[in-house]
């Protein structure tokens, strides 16, 4: 009997949770990924790569002597420090403060959304200049108040940042704004060792020297367990690759991959997969990349990336046939990117809707079996098309 993707989620999200690179969740979710691809019949490459293993336990923040809520930004150092607060809410402010000895308190205009890292290849210059600053001025540590009231998100996500920092609820960020110059105390008990992660790669072969590549995420950012980003999408990409592993004699191979460290990942160039790929970008046919869908109260999308124009009409028409799916404009990320940015035509299948990507609340109960399985079937009815049409039949032939 086939496994209902549904399951698969379940499996992932609620069984395993958090999927973080580095922790066992990670590890964990590679191994249930490898025995699904091995149980459907398809031959399973594992390809490792380095990467941090950080996890930072019970954060702890005071004023003046009163706990508060905080929580340590991804791949933060360890502290523990008692310092005057120095908060701060202009670029202009940044750039004249004197930090040496302080804890920079970033609210305001400093904190619109989560900060760049470093080397992302789409920082704006902003971000890459208050980091900058941040450097050179080396606070002893650093708060960033989180803009939205009512999640959890982290501003700072980046490995290369050494100075320690949490993130804190718009409410403690209040609070804190009004202790100019009091102490804080802040403990950040972060352990971060050399670890290791996985992509997972399954071949179903063709007759003919080209491939359709289907692949998917299953990393998560820290404490989340990741339902719709993406155990979503890596439970539609298991269930097309049972379905379509029944079907003999095809014509081109499909490569699937479930890709590790998406969330954290700032240079997708440096990525062991592009890095090592066999078949050059001139012959993957095209690449159908799930990433966040599912979730009950949400509406899945569709996007398409350099294709001809015979490609986007198919994958229009596959859309149209099925009511809740809407279209959407191309969006610059996810494991979509830099295939398409090579000249590779793409569909990105996603969803609008609530803001529970990266939070605790994306939550397998929240998942809608329905919406799995029609994204399975709208993805399985591509890869025949693409199965049946000349391999050029996708490609934009002004190259
Ligand atoms: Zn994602």
């Amino acid at each position: 009997m086939m496994t209902k993707p549904i399951d698969h989620v379940r499996a992932l999200a609620e069984k395993i949770g958090c999927r973080m690179i580095g922790t066992p969740g990670n590890s964990a979710a590679e191994e249930y990924i490898t025995q699904a691809f091995q149980k459907a019949g398809l031959g399973v490459e594992r390809m490792p790569f380095s990467c941090p293993a950080w996890s930072a336990e019970k954060t702890q923040l005071w004023i003046s002597g009163r706990p508060a809520e905080a929580y340590a930004n991804a791949f933060s150092p360890a502290c523990l420090v008692s310092r005057p607060i120095f908060p701060l809410c202009s670029l202009e402010a940044l750039e004249t403060a004197d930090l040496d000895g302080k804890v920079a308190l970033l609210m305001g205009d400093l904190v619109r959304g989560p900060l760049a890292a470093k080397s992302f290849f789409l920082k704006p210059e902003r971000d890459l200049r208050i980091i900058h600053l941040l450097e050179a001025k080396r606070p002893a540590a650093v708060i960033t108040v989180n803009p939205a009231l009512g999640t959890h998100w982290r501003v700072i996500e980046d490995m290369e940042f050494t100075i320690p920092s949490v993130t804190v609820p718009l409410e403690v960020g209040l609070a804190l704004a009004s202790e100019a110059g009091n102490r804080v105390q802040l403990h950040i008990p972060a352990q971060c060792t050399a670890g290791e992660t996985a992509h997972v790669l399954a071949h179903l072969p063709g007759r003919l020297p080209w491939s359709v590549v289907v692949c998917a995420h299953y990393d998560t950012k820290v404490d989340t367990p990741g339902a719709s980003d993406n155990a979503a999408g890596v439970a539609v990409m298991l269930a097309l690759s049972e379905r379509l592993a029944l079907q003999k004699n095809r014509r081109v191979g499909i490569e699937f991959v479930a890709f590790s460290n998406e969330e954290y990942d700032p240079t997708p160039e440096e990525n062991v997969y592009f890095k090592t790929m066999s078949a050059g970008f001139e012959n993957i046919v095209a690449v159908l990349n799930m990433d966040g869908l599912g979730n009950v109260a949400s509406t899945t999308t569709l996007a398409d990336f350099s294709g001809s124009a015979a490609f986007q009409q198919r994958g229009e028409a596959l859309r149209q046939a099925r009511p809740g799916v809407a279209r959407t404009e191309p969006w610059p990320a996810s494991n979509h990117f830099m295939f398409y940015t090579h000249g590779v035509p793409c569909v990105a299948i996603s969803a609008a809707g609530p803001g529970v990507w990266h939070t605790p609340a994306d939550l397998f109960s929240w998942i809608d079996p329905q919406m799995l399985d029609s994204a399975v079937d709208l993805l399985a009815d591509l890869a025949a098309e693409l199965d049946s049409r000349d391999p050029q039949w996708s490609r934009c032939q002004d190259g």
